[in-house]
């Protein structure tokens, strides 16, 4: 086994078990500023090169119901089955936001309560985690008006300080991989919308040609004076819950 003294480490138990045993053995710090509800836990370990040096390191559990969170009220009698069916429509792709570089220990609950308090009511928000559940560090948020989904989107980047970390996280539109090509100049392409521009002049999908054949897209050269989100840039399907 390598040591590490620097940095951190991965440990993915065979049993779940395991986890609980490793948590109940740490010392736990109640207050976050995350106010998720959630705690932080501190493993004391003994160093055997530095001659028993006692050293507190941190665990970071992943609580598989932190991987989503879901508004109060009854979102899925909205003519839709259920959740999946309802967040894959088109009506919520439009109100759907995908977050980069998300801090490893941002729940659902406060991707939610902070998209809420920056550009309102937000009905669903959740992290994007590997096979082993474990977040990637992406997530989306589905907000409830488009005019809070418009406002993230022309944000783009989001400052989040608290006591433990500061990031700069990335707020961009959700994609969808099952939206035909808008065409161009009216007419009609039968490609399915693999590039979507995010410039808030377009906010359309396009193939490769009709992407191509757009009188915006030609030029390769950005204009300074023009603000980021009216920039076209091209945006394919995000990273996605396997
Ligand atoms: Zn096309
Ligand atoms: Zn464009």
């Amino acid at each position: 086994m390598q040591i590490i003294t620097v940095g951190f480490v991965y440990a993915v138990y065979e049993n779940e078990e395991s986890v609980h045993k490793i948590l109940h053995t740490c010392s736990t710090k109640t207050d976050r500023t995350l106010d998720d509800g959630r705690c932080e836990y501190y493993l004391d370990v003994y160093s055997q090169r530095a001659n028993s040096r006692r050293k507190s390191i941190q665990i970071i559990p992943w609580f598989v119901e932190d991987s989503q969170w879901i508004a109060e009220g009854d979102y899925t009698s909205n003519g839709y089955g259920n959740w999946e069916q309802r967040l894959n429509s088109t009506e919520c792709i439009n109100r759907t936001v995908f977050v980069g570089a998300l801090h490893g220990m941002m729940t659902a609950y406060a991707l939610a309560r902070i998209c809420h308090e920056l550009f309102g009511d937000v009905e669903y928000a959740a992290i994007d985690t590997d096979r082993n559940k474990y977040p990637i560090g992406s997530g989306r948020v589905v907000f409830v008006n488009a005019h809070s989904y418009y406002a993230a989107v022309t944000a783009n980047y989001l400052m989040i300080e608290c006591d433990k970390f500061c990031k700069v996280i990335q707020i961009d539109p959700y994609v969808s991989d099952n939206v035909p090509c808008t065409g161009n100049n009216g007419q009609w392409c039968s490609n399915m919308g693999q590039y979507f521009c995010r410039s808030l002049k377009c906010m359309k999908y396009y193939c490769a040609t009709c992407w191509d054949l757009n009188s915006n897209h030609l030029t390769t050269q950005t204009n300074e004076c023009e603000p980021p989100a009216m920039v076209h840039k091209p945006l394919m399907r995000n990273a996605r819950t396997a």
